[in-house]
């Protein structure tokens, strides 16, 4: 047997990677992870953690609205950019510091520094140490994809968006996905006065386009300019320090302030050395596994957006986690990829479980549609025009749910519970069964017609 210097080295300490270490070094392994930013990765660092901080913030610019027909004065209706952005900041420095603290709690060696893989079992640090592994963990997760177009240089990523120095007054959004639609929202509750440009005709395409097409017509409502087919050409700057987006199909330009481009994020796998290694990778970089997330070469493994299977943190979580109890705690445990929940806080927010109508009418044929279009009492009360949307796609003979979407709000946080129905294989009679609990928005899941 030889002797190695670890019996597992993760390169990345993100979600995946984390919990991969700790899990590892409880079952007696011995650990080290390299991380070459700061312990805690996209999420915490620059993602769902932050961005979720910026969502709640930018809620209060209609809850102050809505206060005086909840019999509250408020005077005071201004953002003080700067605070907020040093409050959440300081909130990431936290909860790096957590993280940190999970790691050296569970005798995990940190190396704070770039690793690349030198070997089927070797790891080269950017100091030029050589450490050598058992098994080695990919996580390093992935980074945002951008278009090239003359002027890209001058677009920020979601990354940058959380130091920007003073809030934009104009805001351009590429892109029609999560992160386009939670910025966009964010940034109009804020105060800027938003574009969001997609260079197809569909938002959010994963999700089913009845509550995507709610939503668009929500954030119009709400301020948020939205163009469709405007494929970005170029991007000028103009001597104030201004922009001028330019389309590729003779619309208006666009003048901002700030652009911000969300065209997806591939795995981050560039100079990793596993092409020297031989590991096998799509046509984008991703790292291909099989369902034990191993690579083919036999000693190292990937898990997370790395492997462009499913980009969420959750499933990064899961993977870790299991990879460990099967390498060292002895379970042979997997992951179910089926029914995984899903959200984009938008504002509305939106949730998800399971097929969209679409999906479903194409496996199963004429499927049963059932459906809830309310006003929340909350937004009623506040003289808020905007409406909720919930649908339950059913299959067509056996009566089992198939898929739940939802846009409301806290629709996350109730998407989170019936997905555990859908996960378990309930029927529409099971809903139809529970009380209702009253008076609640929750309450629509079990009273559709
Ligand atoms: P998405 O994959 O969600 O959306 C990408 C968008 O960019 C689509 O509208 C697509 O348009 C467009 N696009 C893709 N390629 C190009 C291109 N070359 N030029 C112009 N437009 C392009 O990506 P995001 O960047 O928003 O998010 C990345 C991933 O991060 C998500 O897939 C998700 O897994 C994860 N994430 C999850 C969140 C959550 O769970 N709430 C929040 C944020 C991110 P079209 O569809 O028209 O082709």
């Amino acid at each position: 047997m030889p002797n190695f210097d670890y019996d597992l080295f993760v390169i990345g300490a993100g979600s995946g990677g984390v919990r991969a270490s700790r899990i590892a070094a409880s079952h007696g392994a011995k650990v080290a992870v390299a991380e070459e930013y700061r312990v805690g990765g996209t999420c915490v660092i620059r993602g769902c953690v932050p961005k979720k901080m910026l969502v709640y913030a930018s809620h209060f610019a209609e809850e102050l609205h809505d206060a005086a027909n909840y019999g509250w004065d408020i005077s005071k209706d201004a953002l003080d950019w700067p605070r907020l952005r040093d409050h959440i900041l300081n909130d990431v420095n936290r909860l790096n510091g957590l993280y940190q603290n999970t790691l050296n709690n569970n005798d995990v060696t940190t190396f704070l520094e770039r690793a690349t893989v030198s070997g089927p079992n070797e790891i080269l640090l950017a100091s030029g140490k050589k450490i050598t592994a058992k098994y080695i963990l990919i996580a390093v997760g992935a980074w945002p994809d951008m278009p090239k177009v003359d002027g890209i240089e001058y677009a920020v990523t979601s990354n940058e968006m959380f130091h920007l120095e003073n809030l934009p007054k104009r805001l351009f959004v590429y892109g029609g996905g999560y992160i386009a639609n939670e910025f966009a929202g964010i940034f109009n509750g804020l105060g800027s006065q938003v574009t969001l440009a997609n260079r197809s005709e569909r938002l959010l395409r994963s999700y089913d386009q009845q509550i995507v097409e709610r939503l668009t017509e929500i954030s119009i409502a709400k301020g948020i300019d939205i163009k469709l087919n405007f494929e970005v050409a170029k991007i000028v700057k103009q001597p104030d320090g201004s922009f001028l987006v330019h389309s590729k199909h003779g619309d208006e330009p666009v003048e901002t302030d700030v652009v911000l481009v969300a065209t997806g994020r591939r795995a981050k796998t560039d100079d990793l050395g596993l092409q020297n290694v031989g590991v096998n990778m799509d046509a984008k970089g991703a790292i291909l596994v099989d369902d034990r997330a191993q690579t083919n070469i036999p000693s190292i493994y990937a898990v997370g957006d790395v492997t462009d299977r499913v980009q969420l943190t959750p499933v990064a979580i899961r993977e870790g986690q299991a990879l460990a109890d099967r390498l060292f705690g002895d379970k042979d445990a997997r992951i179910n990829y089926d029914y995984i929940p899903s959200a984009v806080f938008s504002q509305p927010p939106i949730a998800s479980v399971g097929l969209t109508e679409g999906e479903a009418r194409q496996k199963f044929g004429d499927v049963k549609i059932f459906q809830s279009d309310f006003r929340s009492m909350k937004n009623i009360f506040a003289d808020r025009a905007e409406r909720s949307l919930y649908k339950m796609i059913v299959h067509p003979t056996d009566d089992k749910v198939l898929g739940i979407h939802m846009i409301s709000p806290e629709a996350p946080e109730i998407l989170q519970l019936a997905a555990v129905a859908v996960k378990a294989g309930l029927s529409k009679q099971a809903f139809d069964d529970t009380i209702a609990l009253h008076p609640s928005m929750a309450e629509e899941l079990v009273l559709l017609k």
